[in-house]
């Protein structure tokens, strides 16, 4: 038995509920397809205490509000997986949960494509990837699994109390790994962070969150701008209520700073000696937030209390000025690592001419090379906030409006001559 949908969407996160939402909008019929439950990275691939790192009012879709907090708060990560679940019903969207998309195939010598699910097989016209930026855990094999300590990737860390006892080493500083060292900090552990390249935009400057100053200097908007540039992470947390990240702040409470880890030998962790560098250019483009920010309240006339406290800068901590270069994990008591370093998509299931050399989807804006595939929630797909719950919908409907024009052109039949000629 084959079933036939006109447009398949592979995933039901954010990216597949907002693509059913402009599909249903263009009147396009569909069908979105999700191996676990709707939402699932939100319900059991997140850490326990983990709260939406843009507050309410911003991290949403924007034909439903939260109805759980206020729309400052930060949602918990389960109140961030039942809005899109009620969003999903109230858009009433066609989602069958519990089948998995296993292969695709482009159809010989007819259009459209031949999908292999863990409950049959599916054709469709189009099919739309929305399998998310953040399916595979990535960890560097740099530490062998004999030297003895528990390694984790941030993606199945829970809290403090599910570690071993000892001293905790997290590799990353993005808003995972700044916001679980800071947790294991909180929870008494001594912790060691190794501190990447990464932007680290205040909280909240003059009354207003950063996701309001980056919306109005329309910094969510802009495209990547050259190659390499698109992966620098964003260090923020909504964590406690919301609290700018400070690795300074960190340090001075007692973690221990660390750069980029290199190299592994004799139980010994090798340091880059990067830390300094690259504090200095997270601090860099915190005042360079500020910086626009207060040209822009200038500019605009905005009645908004000046933060002038918001420059002082802690002095460099003793881990800045004397840094590590070589880390004892036994000497130092570290029994767990914990990588927060990142994930990597997963399109093996798609077989067609989508892709290129590394495996990168070829597309322009979520529109793929190859007639009929379309991505959802890449990175950087449109611009800078495509991965971001408020991001990907505009990208949706985007790749919406692309797959109803290529409709209209599909179901395009010429008149018959003689009422042409009329
Ligand atoms: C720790 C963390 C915190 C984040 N916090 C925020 C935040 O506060 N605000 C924000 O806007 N963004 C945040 N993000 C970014 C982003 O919003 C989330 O990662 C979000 O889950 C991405 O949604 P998605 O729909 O693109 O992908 P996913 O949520 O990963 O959804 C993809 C779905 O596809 C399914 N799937 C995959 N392969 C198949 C297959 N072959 N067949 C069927 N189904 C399949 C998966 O089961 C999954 O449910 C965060 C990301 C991380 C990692």
């Amino acid at each position: 038995m084959v079933e036939y949908v006109d447009t398949l969407v592979v995933g039901a996160g954010q990216a597949g509920i907002a693509m059913s939402e402009h599909l249903s909008r263009n009147s396009i019929s569909h069908l979105v397809l999700e191996k676990h439950r709707v939402a699932e990275a939100w319900r059991s691939r997140r850490w326990d205490s983990l709260v939406a790192n843009g507050p309410a009012w911003h991290d949403r879709f924007p034909n439903l509000h939260f109805t759980t907090c206020g729309a400052d708060a930060f949602p918990p990560k389960e109140q961030v997986a039942d809005y899109l679940n009620a969003y999903a019903q109230k858009i009433e969207a066609p989602i069958r949960t519990g089948i998995e998309v296993t292969s695709l195939k482009r159809n010989e010598e007819r259009s459209g494509f031949t999908v292999e699910t863990s409950d049959g097989v599916i054709e469709a016209n189009s099919v739309i990837a929305a399998t998310g930026a953040f399916q595979h855990a990535v960890i560097p094999p740099l530490v062998p699994e004999s030297a003895g300590v528990t390694q984790m990737h941030s993606s199945t860390y829970r809290n403090p109390n599910d570690l071993p006892e000892g001293a905790v080493l997290v590799v990353g500083a993005g808003s995972s790994g700044g916001q679980i060292a800071d947790e294991l900090q909180r929870s008494g552990r001594k912790t060691y962070l190794c501190v990447g390249p990464h932007d680290r935009p205040p909280r909240a400057y003059r009354g207003r969150d950063y996701c309001w100053w980056l919306g109005v200097l329309g910094l969510w908007d802009i495209p990547a701008k050259e190659p390499g540039t698109e992966h620098v992470t964003i260090s923020v947390s909504g964590a406690q209520g919301g609290k700018t990240v400070d690795f300074r702040r960190l340090a001075h409470d007692g973690m221990t700073l660390l750069g980029r880890a290199s190299g592994f030998a004799d139980g010994k962790l090798m340091i880059d000696s990067d830390l300094c560098e690259n504090i200095s250019a997270g601090d860099a483009n915190y005042i360079d937030m500020l910086d626009q920010a207060d040209a822009y309240a200038d500019k605009m006339g905005l009645d908004l209390p000046m933060e002038p406290e918001a420059r002082t800068m802690l002095p460099d901590p003793e881990c800045m000025t004397n840094p590590i270069r070589e880390l004892d994990l036994e000497a130092a008591g570290i029994t767990t690592i914990i990588w927060a370093t990142g994930f990597r998509q997963d399109f093996s299931w798609m077989q067609v001419d989508a892709f290129d050399e590394t495996g990168a989807p070829v597309h322009q804006r979520g529109v793929s090379n190859e007639p009929g595939i379309y991505f959802l929630g890449l990175p950087w797909q449109s611009r800078r906030g495509s991965t971001f719950i408020w991001g990907v919908w505009h990208d949706a409907a985007y790749v919406a409006d692309q797959i109803a024009i290529q409709k209209n052109y599909r179901e395009y039949v010429p008149e018959a001559p003689a009422a042409a000629a009329e």
